[in-house]
């Protein structure tokens, strides 16, 4: 399947610390690494493991970071060819340490970069996708590009993230068939009980799928008309790195939907791939029994 990304790369620069820092402590890293990052992007490198074929809109600068992150996404076979440049931006920084005593990932994010804007995703061509995966980010543009998804006969499915509250992110809400959702939105709302959480926001989108991932305690999803599903965390002997669980976990959604999977099989699926995610460094590898099996 060809899957459209709209959200944002960024690079990251990944201290792993023995523990997190006090404040005003100066300490020496384990191991530094620098990757590119970015939740829409990071969940296409996935979706091209699991056997799709990924684009990315959004937008670059046109400094040395953004060549990093051109030459990652080439590297994995995501077409960039809808992405734009801005000479006068800066490419979005995720400085982010990563604690070996708790595996937690604290990320301090940089941007002076605009988002995508609605009139570049006009110029591209729908047909060519069989999905679309929303970022959540900048609701006024994002909605709008969601008035032309719903406008067209035998549009793509389509998917939202709800990472963090934003203003208008509620007004996303109508028109994706699938809404995913995290704890923190979740809190945000004041709202700690997934179940509740998730039927509430059943009834007031018109998405057929909301899911919501839960950290370490695993996932929860609803199909309309259906009961909320739950599936623990895949059992992870040493957590190495949880800095793209979310977004494994996301690409894991797509491809299971994508391939016509029951709900709790999906989610089942999903925690099982982000928790294989949790254990190792980085994005490769990721879905071995899925790879190159085209859906
Ligand atoms: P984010 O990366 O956006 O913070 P979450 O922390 O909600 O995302 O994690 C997404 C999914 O990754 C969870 O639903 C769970 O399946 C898996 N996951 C996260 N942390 C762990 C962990 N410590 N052990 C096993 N699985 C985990």
């Amino acid at each position: 399947m060809r899957v459209l990304a709209v959200g944002i790369a960024a690079l990251d620069v990944i201290s792993r610390v023995e523990r997190f820092p006090l404040e005003d402590e100066e300490m020496r890293a384990l191991a530094r690494r620098q990757v590119r990052g970015g939740n829409a992007t990071n969940t296409l490198v996935v979706l091209s493991q699991l056997g799709h074929r990924g684009a990315w809109a959004g937008t670059l600068a046109e400094d040395g970071e953004s060549r990093i992150i051109l030459a990652d996404l080439e590297h994995h076979g995501i077409d960039v060819c809808h992405v734009v440049r801005y000479p006068e931006g800066q490419t979005p920084t995720s400085y982010i340490c990563l604690s070996r005593a708790t595996g937690s990932r604290t990320i301090v994010h940089y941007r002076d970069l605009p988002e995508y804007r609605a009139e570049d995703f006009d110029r591209i061509d729908l047909d060519e996708f069989g999905w679309i995966h929303f970022e959540g980010r900048a609701p006024e543009e994002t909605r709008r590009m969601l008035d032309r998804l719903q406008a067209v006969r035998g549009a793509p499915r389509c998917s939202l993230e709800v990472e963090k509250p934003r203003a208008g992110i509620e007004t996303l809400f109508q028109g994706p068939e699938v809404l995913l959702f995290s704890r923190a939105y979740a809190r945000s709302q004041g709202v700690d009980d997934a179940r509740r959480f998730l039927l509430a926001q059943q009834r007031s989108s018109s998405a057929r799928y909301v899911f919501a991932a839960w950290g370490d305690q695993g996932a929860y999803a609803l199909e309309r008309g259906g009961e909320v599903v739950f599936a623990p965390a895949w059992p992870v002997q040493e957590v190495v790195d949880t800095v793209a669980a979310g977004d494994v976990f996301n690409a894991a959604v797509i491809d299971g939907l994508a391939r016509g999977r029951a709900t709790a099989d999906v989610l089942h699926y999903a925690c099982r791939l982000a928790g294989e995610s949790c254990a190792r460094e980085g994005l490769a590898g990721l879905g071995g029994g899925e790879r190159g099996r085209d859906a």
